[in-house]
């Protein structure tokens, strides 16, 4: 089941691969050495027409499918799941970056969420009332919603898809993926294990595509629900556009996440996660740590150190065994995060260790977009610089005198999806976790993501909607209550 190179993708339509009609592609690029892997089509609203309609004329009979038999597929994609974990990350790795154990982690946290959707007969169930008034009853039930789509960033290719689909289809929707256009091509080899899996046709599709292809899935009267994950700009565009057409949407944007360090953490612990959440996945995580702010004496020795970590850094080609940290996703990608490096610099800040314009082992690399980490100390809080979503291996430095003024600081940016403490304080963590403005919150962590059984609970600029993704969330998100309310007249005993 190997992607061969510079292929052509394909669409996934009422349970069949095809070409697309785009007149469109896009060049699909390895970021580790920029060599074209694959063509990606960007379809056009025709194309989305057809897929949307399959998919809800599928709808009508899922629906009615029994939600015991609903979850079927699912036991089985987790079982393929496992099998081609292998093969799964390599090509994450290829088409996005990362490190093959950052691959591998990301295909893990997938999979539990196809784990926890198993238990939909349980998820999705309603609740009920006898004797609301005399002889009469009540029940909520829950129905699927129809169509609903699915909008997902460059950044975790295996993972994010699956925040959505598995609770989708167990509650009896049809589910339509936009992925990436950046790394499409995990995304084919999931569609191809779906399809062995022995989901009915039609209930999954899969269109390739950009912003017209989007668009076209908001605008269709079809669809029903819209998931976004990616960049704030744009999860407020579609959170606008789906809601103004009558459509649900839970959109998860950017980020800037904070973490504090106060003077009584364990400094070699926090330096570690620290630096895993700042650097790991080359800072292209939603849920990196790119502000930390020490409190006091916590300063010296956590700067020290930190510094010391970034910079012993292994960068290279992330299926490369001894590889701690990949390329960034584009030659743009790059450029942007190395000249918000000088927007620092010129806003005041002090550069400790700059990333810039290192090579990386290995001729086949060296046009690869590859940026090392870099450290800039005394930045302003206030800073452009400090309140602009970096997405790259970039981590700012911030100073406190008190555990309150670093809150205050922590809650200056609009975003909200995670801030981190490290501290060996009980009290002081119970302090932060009631007044820091973030829904993601990590004590002595640096990547705080909520398993699979509990809501991705992004704040603020970081989540437009009130449903999250994952578990119970993701539930009620796929499905409408429907409550009842009966009366049966006590005649029935009389013709017997
Ligand atoms: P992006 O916003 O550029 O793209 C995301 C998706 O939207 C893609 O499928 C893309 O084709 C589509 N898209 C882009 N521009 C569009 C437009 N104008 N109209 C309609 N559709 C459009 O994001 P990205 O660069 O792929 O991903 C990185 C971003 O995602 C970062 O900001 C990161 O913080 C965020 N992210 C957030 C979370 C979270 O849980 N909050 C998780 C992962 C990534």
């Amino acid at each position: 089941m190997t992607i061969t190179a510079a292929k052509e993708l394909l669409n996934y339509i009422g349970g069949e691969w095809r070409r697309s009609s785009a007149s469109d592609y896009l060049e699909v690029r390895n970021p580790a050495t920029a060599e074209t892997i694959a063509k990606v089509p960007l379809s056009a609203q025709a194309e989305v027409n057809e897929a949307v309609q399959k998919a809800h004329g599928a709808y009508l009979e899922w629906r009615q499918v029994p939600v015991t038999e609903r979850i079927q597929p699912l036991f089985k994609l987790k079982a393929l799941l496992e099998e081609h974990l292998d093969e799964l990350a390599k090509t994450i790795t290829n088409e996005c970056g990362k490190t093959y154990a950052e691959s591998v982690g990301e295909l893990r946290r997938g999979i539990e969420n196809v784990e926890v959707a198993c238990g939909a007969p349980l998820l999705m169930q309603g609740y009920n009332n006898e004797d609301v008034a005399r002889g009469i009853d009540e029940q909520m039930i829950r129905q699927p919603l129809g169509v609903v789509a699915a909008i997902t960033p460059f950044n975790f290719p295996g993972m994010i898809p699956l925040w959505f689909l598995p609770y989708a289809v167990a509650t009896g929707n049809a589910f339509v993926l936009k992925p990436s256009e950046k790394v499409p091509m995990t995304t084919q080899y999931l569609y191809r294990l779906l399809k062995q899996a022995g989901f009915p046709t039609g209930v999954l599709s899969l269109i390739n595509g950009g912003k017209e292809t989007v668009d076209a899935l908001l605008d269709h009267p079809l669809v029903k629900g819209v998931s976004f994950v990616g960049s704030t700009p744009v999860a407020r565009y579609i959170y606008s556009r789906a809601t103004a057409n009558g459509k649900r949407a839970q959109c998860q944007g950017g980020a800037k996440n904070p973490a504090v360090v106060l003077p009584d953490a364990d400094m070699a612990m926090a330096t570690r996660i620290l630096a895993d959440s700042a650097f790991g996945c080359a800072g292209q995580r939603c849920l990196a740590t790119s502000a930390i702010i020490t409190v006091g004496e916590a300063r010296g020795e956590f700067t020290e150190r930190i510094v010391a970590d970034a910079a012993s850094r292994k960068v290279g080609y992330g299926l490369q065994e001894e590889v701690q940290m990949g390329p960034v996703i584009s030659a743009d990608s790059k450029a942007r995060i190395e000249s918000l490096v000088d927007k620092g610099v010129q806003e005041g800040a002090k550069l400790l260790l700059d990333g810039r314009g290192k090579p990386v082992a290995g001729e086949e690399f060296r046009n690869g977009y590859f940026t090392h980490p870099t450290v800039l100390d005394e930045v302003n809080p206030k800073s452009t610089f400090a309140t602009t979503e970096i997405f790259g291996p970039v981590l700012s430095l911030m100073q406190a005198d008190t555990f309150e003024e670093a809150i205050e600081i922590a809650n200056l940016r609009a975003y909200g999806n995670q801030a981190c403490l490290f501290t060996s304080s009980g009290a002081a963590a119970r302090e932060f976790r009631h007044k820091v403005q973030a829904g993601n919150i990590g004590i002595n962590l640096g990547v705080a993501a909520p398993m699979a059984f509990f809501p991705f609970s992004g704040w603020g600029e970081s989540f437009f909607g009130d449903l999250h993704a994952q578990a119970h969330h993701g539930v009620e998100f796929y499905t409408q209550t429907k409550v009842v309310v009966e009366r049966w007249p006590n005649t029935w005993s009389r013709k017997f």
